[in-house]
């Protein structure tokens, strides 16, 4: 994307897909403070900055860079769905039409201060029907100042129509030692960080959640821990785990990553491929209690539900609830 930048040939449209916490925003945030940035000489005959015209990296220091990490920018928009609490149970709203139609506005005019006006769409997939219809019109009839980076996880569940129309990138896993090295400086203990690395699945963003959040390590074995007694309990109890988890669905997806992590430990240890292992369970058991077959299709099917989960037009209880029943 420098180089399209540099040659003056961007794209109108973006789209970044991969798994969730792998850096697609960061890095959709961190291209638009390159592109915006004061330092930084774009084309080589413009002498409007100090610039050499080969800098990979935005100065993080200029005003425009501060704005848009404090997400003041009058030039960058973000938009991502918001989180609502009611009585306990954390829900997800969709992005709906009148934030859409405010950001086709926002962008369609001329920039205020920079050379693109750019708009970021986090979590894309929360578009309702009717706003992702009338963003694809923005799509459609791009203006020429205007970039626009959508972000998804689940980018194969938005409009055809709107994927076509954007350059897919696709973000896939960091290697576990560039993770590893990333963090070594802000890492007190080098086990744990070996640890929270392999948790993390080549996901930069996890890791760094995981090393900064306090208890979040405890979480995690917690989790392990109510998924090998849901396996032992019956329907009741396993209903009343998913009646919780379907309370907020950023958790339930953290909670089926995690015991998709734990079932891939368990296949691997049964078939002695202990070294391959994240190990996420401190706990070391005989895994003579968990015959491979099931363990295939427990992933199978918690596979399936986390598809299932990023649709907001699926109803997240019933879907947890089909789950343990086949599990
Ligand atoms: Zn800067």
């Amino acid at each position: 994307m420098t180089n399209s930048a540099a040659k003056n040939r961007l794209a109108h449209a973006y789209l970044f897909g991969g798994p969730a916490e792998i850096g697609k925003k960061t890095l959709a945030l961190e291209f638009a403070k390159w592109l915006l940035c004061a330092k930084i000489k774009l084309h080589p005959d413009s002498s409007l900055n100090g610039g050499t015209g080969e800098e990979k990296f935005a100065c993080g220091q200029c005003r425009s860079c501060q704005d848009i990490a404090k997400n003041q920018h009058p030039d960058v928009f973000v938009l991502q769905p918001r989180q609502e609490e009611k009585r306990g149970v954390i829900k997800t709203l969709e992005i709906g039409i009148d934030e859409i139609k405010t950001l086709r506005h926002q962008i369609s005019l001329f920039p205020y201060s920079a050379s693109h006006k750019i708009a970021v769409i986090d979590q894309a997939e929360w578009l309702t029907r009717e706003a992702a219809n009338s963003f694809l019109k923005t799509l459609e009839e791009p203006s020429g100042k205007s970039l626009i980076i959508l972000v998804s996880p689940a980018w194969q569940t938005l409009l055809p129509t709107i994927v076509s129309r954007c350059q897919l990138i696709r973000f896939s896993a960091v290697p576990e030692k560039e993770i590893f090295d990333k963090l070594s400086k802000e890492a007190k203990n080098i086990k744990v960080l070996n640890r929270i690395v392999k948790l993390s699945a080549g996901r930069p963003g996890r890791a760094l959640n995981l090393l900064r959040e306090a208890g979040s390590l405890e979480t995690l074995q917690q989790n392990i821990e109510i998924f090998k007694k849901i396996l032992k309990s019956d329907l009741a109890a396993r209903f009343e785990v998913a009646q919780r988890l379907s309370q907020n669905s950023s958790l339930a997806q953290e909670n089926l990553s995690q015991w998709l992590l734990w079932l891939r430990d368990k296949i691997l240890e049964n078939n002695a491929c202990q070294d391959l292992a994240i190990k996420i369970d401190g706990v070391s058991e005989s895994t003579l209690n968990y015959p491979q077959k099931n363990l295939i299709n427990s992933m199978r099917e918690i596979q399936k539900t986390k598809v299932i989960l990023d649709n907001p037009s699926f109803n997240a209880r019933l879907a947890l609830e089909v789950l343990m029943m086949k599990i």
